[in-house]
């Protein structure tokens, strides 16, 4: 398959999984750059452009918008530490692992939670939201996670936004697999404090955080009666060096801020609005082909980014998965939690919602499906997808 690369070199994946996703080749040289000084004045402009082109990505006129150095989860605890003081309330909506893992880092830092929960597959209801912040009247922040990308379900928003508006609590949202692939409206919601990676729908590698904070949010770290619990997360730290004062507080991840750069400029190159079409329709395609082959989604409401659906009866998750992975060169995701051996999750973020993505795996896992016996479905799946292209085409 892979016989002629030397043996330091890792195989080319299709990857179709909850993430990383496919990384475009401009991406890949922005980050062979050579690397320049952190305080170099070529690479602040670097830095000044990155934020100009996060504000645009996440629509906001936030002053307080930076690529936090490590992974989404960093983003996770930016947002957290800095709004959270040990004793505060807070609401966490859970309905799958990045709920979950968002409830695990509010108490770390010292936050009481009232957790809303759902279940795995369903999206949180805005009702018991507003019981429980009836309930505790003292709430401070509401945190909720756009993308849930354990179960595929993408969460309406605009109710809860209400309500966090009513209350006064400040609003933190998780759009790790929506930013970039989903309308992620950060001003229209009034959010407080919203955090991304750069692994998912932006087509970058892992690393860095994208974030960003209202001013309502600025006023509450101003206000802080605390120091916030982590050195390495303090926004106010952080802002010294990312803003006019340009003070080193630790040595940025140079060449992944060109990578980053260059992901968002290829996002707003092509489009917001485009972009989350394309989206949409690689999703539609993949869903069509997918129920042809007898497969169920499982949310009620899907992430066109993610696409959680059952494994058919009789069908071993791990063999697909396997096969799919070593003999097709194409890696989609297990399931989590609940979903153990029971789900798979497809992911077409970003450079990897593309239709060759959706024909190549509907393709591959039609031919493993029947090899295993599977004979569920009413159709050929990749007729089922083309027609939704050939629709496409026809009206626009
Ligand atoms: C991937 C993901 C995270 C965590 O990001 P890492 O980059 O793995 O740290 C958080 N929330 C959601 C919804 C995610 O999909």
């Amino acid at each position: 398959m892979s016989s002629n690369r030397p043996s330091w070199a890792p195989p080319e994946r299709l990857l179709l999984g909850p993430g990383p996703s496919a990384v475009p080749a401009r991406v890949l040289q922005a980050l062979a750059a050579p690397t320049l000084g952190h305080l170099d004045p070529a690479y602040l402009a670097i830095m000044d452009e990155t934020r100009r082109l996060m504000r645009q990505v996440f629509a906001t006129e936030n002053e307080l918008t930076l690529a936090v150095s490590g992974t989404g989860s960093a983003g996770m605890e930016a947002c957290l530490c800095n709004l959270i003081e040990p004793g505060d309330e807070a609401i966490v909506c859970v309905n799958g692992v990045f709920g979950g893992r968002m409830r695990e880092v509010a108490e770390r830092y010292g936050a009481t939670v009232h957790a809303v929960e759902a279940e795995w597959g369903r999206a949180i209801d805005p009702d018991a939201i507003r019981r429980t912040l009836q309930e505790h009247p003292r709430t401070k922040l509401i945190g909720i996670v756009h993308a849930e990308t354990s179960t595929g379900v993408q969460q309406p928003m605009d109710e809860v936004a209400r309500l966090a508006q009513e209350h006064g609590a400040l609003l933190v949202v998780d759009c790790v697999t929506s930013l970039g692939g989903v309308p992620v409206p950060t001003d229209e919601w009034k959010a407080d404090a919203v955090y991304s990676g750069t692994q998912k729908c932006l087509s970058c590698p892992p690393g860095l955080a994208p974030v960003t904070f209202s001013k309502r949010a600025a006023e509450a770290i101003r206000s802080r009666r605390t120091k916030v619990i982590s050195w390495y997360l303090d926004v106010s730290l952080l802002m010294a060096y990312w803003g006019s004062d340009r003070v080193y507080h630790h040595t940025a991840p140079i060449n992944m801020t060109y990578a980053l750069r260059e992901a968002l400029l290829m996002v707003v190159e092509e489009g917001l609005e485009r972009r989350f079409a394309r989206h949409q329709l690689n999703h539609l395609a993949l869903r069509a082909g997918l129920e042809a082959l007898g497969l169920t989604y499982i949310p009620d409401r899907s992430l066109p980014t993610l696409n959680a659906v059952s494994v058919p009866d009789g069908i071993d998750d791990a063999v697909i998965r396997k096969r799919l992975l070593l003999e097709y060169d194409i890696e989609i995701g297990a399931g989590l939690g609940p979903f153990k051996g029971r789900a798979w999750r497809v992911g077409l973020m970003g450079h990897s919602s593309s239709r060759r993505s959706v024909t190549t795996f509907l393709a591959a896992l039609g031919t493993l499906l029947r090899e295993l016996g599977w004979r569920g479905g009413s159709g050929d799946p990749l007729d089922a997808a083309g027609a939704v292209y050939a629709g496409h085409e026809k009206s626009s």
